[in-house]
């Protein structure tokens, strides 16, 4: 037989096993969910965020700053970890921006972006001397308002919807039309305008898509990024202080996915930082990421509550699912659902292996964690993780739905 050998997830050895179970933090996955006291939980190891963290600094330049795009995860504990890591935050609402503050972040270092900012939300970050990544003409105004009214000059950037997208992203943020940023064509009557009000004109955002893994298709966006930004400083008002590039930076999730190469990105970024110096001086170059940098620290841990057989399928019942992790049933923007990496976290090494369903609770058949996965034989009782879980989970999943229990959230 010449079987094709089927593509398998990418290994994670961030999450060593202690006497079979998966731990978290040196705390074997039995352990810690006593001491959370409940399952499911989240729990995200801190030595790994820090390890991401010092990695990607020394891959990329030392000019590059690296911002955290707290949507990504804001649970308090974590930012206020990654305060001390990071050079600054993004924010997309209100509720980031306190979380961020009362995690001691200085408010000079953060920037909000989102389209559709309240009146409360843009007067809360002018207050707070937060750079406001302006969305459209009519953002410009109403902040120019609210300046003028409470007496604070706003700090602005633009954001800018490119004249080209990021290729093979998970998900597309730019070109075409968008309700993100303003088309780069309508930028220079823009600039114009802001040369005229009395606001603080800091620089460009420029933010192409996510969930990347092809090293080729950032350096491409990078290089058309830095093309269009000193495009558009001709027509700014003030020299440009700020140009965030965007991220884009992707993790394997699903089967066959490999690991993104930074190498050949960080080294474009050396090749281009030079030219980009000369045509922007002064400009601080930001790079902004969510699940690159918290993504693969995070782990979802729900337990099994029945086991059963349906037909010819054997089907582990856990108290987890979509309600909690949106992302891995599927439902979270994928057009075809593949399966996360999931383990037997209480048996993780077992040597009998079955093919499993690993679902939820809830009376939807799209309440899936896993769908046909060899697993180490689980039985009632087992701890099942679903790994990759450390972005977009507990705050992009639908508690609500079903009435059923939240999950906890704990960073060891
Ligand atoms: C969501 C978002 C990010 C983070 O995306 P990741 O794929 O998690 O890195 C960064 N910037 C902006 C503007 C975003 O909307």
């Amino acid at each position: 037989m010449n079987a094709k050998k089927k593509p398998s997830h990418a290994r994670n050895d961030d999450f060593p096993l202690i006497d079979g179970q998966l731990s978290i933090g040196n705390v074997p996955a039995r352990v810690l969910a006593s001491r959370v006291g409940q399952t499911p939980f989240y729990a995200y190891d801190r030595g790994l965020l820090t390890q991401r963290v010092t990695q990607l600094r020394n891959t990329l330049p030392d000019a590059i700053s690296v911002h955290y795009a707290m949507k990504a995860n804001p649970m308090p504990a974590l930012v206020q970890h990654m305060a001390g890591l990071v050079d600054g935050f993004d924010i997309a609402s209100h509720g980031e921006m306190r979380v961020a503050l009362d995690a001691g972040v200085d408010p000079a270092e953060m920037s909000f972006a989102g389209p559709g900012k309240s009146d409360t939300e843009l007067e809360a970050a002018v207050a707070a001397g937060v750079t406001v990544n302006l969305e459209s003409e009519g953002e410009a105004e109403r902040i120019t308002t609210i300046g003028e009214r409470i007496g604070i000059r706003p700090h602005v950037a633009v954001r800018v919807n490119p004249d080209f997208e990021l290729k093979a992203s998970g998900m597309k943020m730019a070109g075409g039309a968008k309700p993100f940023g303003i088309d780069a064509e309508r930028i220079p009557t823009l600039l114009a305008r802001i040369a005229g009000r009395d606001l603080h004109f800091r620089g460009f955002h420029i933010f192409s898509g996510s969930q990347n893994l092809k090293p080729q298709a950032l350096i491409e966006a990078n290089d058309k990024t830095f093309e269009l930004a000193i495009r558009l400083a001709e027509a700014a008002p003030t020299s440009v202080e700020l140009l965030n590039i965007g991220g884009g930076y992707g993790i394997p999730y699903f089967p066959g996915e490999q690991r993104l190469d930074l190498k050949p990105v960080a080294d474009n970024l050396d090749a281009r930082l030079p030219g980009v110096k000369q045509a922007l001086p002064g400009a601080e170059i930001v790079v902004e990421l969510g699940r690159y940098l918290v993504g693969e620290a995070g782990v979802y841990i729900c337990e099994v509550i029945d086991k059963k057989i349906s037909r010819d399928k054997t089907y582990l019942i856990t108290n987890g699912g979509l309600h909690h992790h949106l992302a891995a049933s599927g439902n979270f923007g994928q057009v075809i659902r593949k399966n996360y990496p999931v383990i037997n976290a209480t048996n993780a090494d077992g040597k009998v292996h079955e093919t499993v369903s690993v679902v939820g609770p809830l009376c939807t058949p799209l309440d899936i964690l896993g769908d046909n996965m060899e697993l180490p034989a689980a039985e009632p009782g087992d701890l099942i993780a679903v790994m990759q879980s450390g972005a977009y989970g507990y705050t992009a999943s639908p508690h609500l739905f079903l009435s059923q229990p939240p999950p906890m959230e704990v960073l060891v």
